[in-house]
């Protein structure tokens, strides 16, 4: 593709406009890792943050598993040493969501409400949204009890009991998981038929620790520092009944926040930016980075890799064009 560089397409006369040679999407570990590496090249870089400064790894409150902090780091804090280190080599953050984008030609246009940025290189590091029961209680309790990452807190509910939500492979996969700390896991799924593979199904029936309650769904999480059971409801006899329990773990989907870009970067059919091995995404120039564009890693540590190899690859980008 033939682009041309540095002439700078109109805008609305409105607007406040900026030109820059980086543009990061997304304040989490995939966008400040991005930034750190694009000033290192001294780049300049700008990080549009969206609304969660710190992406969600600020929605937990320790993280035990990434390396370099023996005893674990605070969410918020972790996010804040990303954005303290990217800025000292000269990253500029902006409180600001981007909520249109125009691919079609060099220098790229990412407008948010209040401005209009062109941009030889773009990183997409918007992450993507665990979907959520959207029923009473689980905003509150996430984080204290209910979460979305068997991986990532598992550790907590050793010897406890914890139920599962979901049918597909996630849901069972991180069942099983789960088994290793909790003394037992209850599967909750809406249906009497799981999606999960026949191994996965034969793997969870089989394991003393799991159990199921089938064509049920969660209506109430209650507790009040802490979870402490949930409502459920059977969808076949309407019947309403209680179960106490430690922990809720949500496995029913994820929805990578790329609808910005749908039309102008290939994608899959659930919405996941597609990029290759060097983070290039089906438009050159434009890298993604992080849980955008990744459907099966999605940590911290492979978020922060995958966003300095695409900063990197910016800053061969740049070099050549
Ligand atoms: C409750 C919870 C606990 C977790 N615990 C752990 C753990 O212990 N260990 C671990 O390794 N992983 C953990 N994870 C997973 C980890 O947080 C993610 O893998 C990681 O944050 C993904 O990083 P990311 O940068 O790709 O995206 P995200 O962290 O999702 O960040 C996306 C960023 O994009 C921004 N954004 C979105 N739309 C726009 C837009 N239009 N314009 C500009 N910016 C935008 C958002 O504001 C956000 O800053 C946890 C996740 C959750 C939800």
């Amino acid at each position: 593709m033939d682009f041309k560089v540095n002439v700078q397409p109109s805008s609305s006369p409105f607007k406040p406009t900026e030109s820059v040679k980086v543009l990061v999407l997304g304040s989490g570990p995939a966008g400040l890792a991005a930034a750190l590496y694009a000033a290192r090249a001294d780049l300049n870089p700008l990080v549009l943050s969206g609304i969660e400064l710190g992406g969600q790894a600020a929605l937990t409150s320790t993280i035990e598993n990434y390396p370099g902090f023996p005893e674990g780091v605070g969410g918020v804090e972790l996010g804040d040493l990303f954005q303290k280190q990217a800025e000292r080599f000269g990253a500029r953050i902006e409180l600001d969501s981007a909520s249109t984008v125009d691919l079609s030609q060099r220098p790229f246009r990412v407008s948010t409400y209040n401005k209009d940025y062109f941009a030889n290189a773009l990183i997409i590091a918007t992450g993507a949204s665990s979907n959520h029961l959207n029923v009473p209680g689980e905003k509150e309790m996430t984080g204290h009890g209910v979460s979305y990452c068997a991986t990532c807190d598992g550790w907590f509910f050793k010897g406890k009991q914890v139920v599962v939500v979901g049918g597909g492979d996630s849901a069972l996969e991180e069942a099983l998981f789960l088994t290793r700390f909790a003394s037992s896991v209850t599967v909750i799924h809406r249906r009497d038929i799981f999606r999960a593979g026949a191994i996965l199904q034969r793997r969870a029936k089989e394991d003393p620790k799991v159990k199921f309650i089938l064509d049920s769904v969660i209506t109430k999480i209650v507790g009040q520092k802490v979870v402490e059971g949930i409502q459920l409801q059977n969808v076949k006899t309407h019947e309403d009944s209680f179960l106490p329990t430690d922990g809720v773990f949500i496995f029913i989907g994820h929805t990578p926040n790329s609808s910005l870009f749908k039309g102008q970067l290939d994608m899959d059919e659930s919405g996941y930016i597609q990029a290759d091995g060097k983070m290039q995404t089906s438009v050159p120039g434009v890298y993604a980075a992080g849980e955008v564009s990744d459907p099966v890693f999605r940590q911290v540590v492979t978020s922060a890799g995958m966003g300095a190899a695409a900063a990197i690859q910016v800053t061969n980008f740049l070099g050549k064009n």
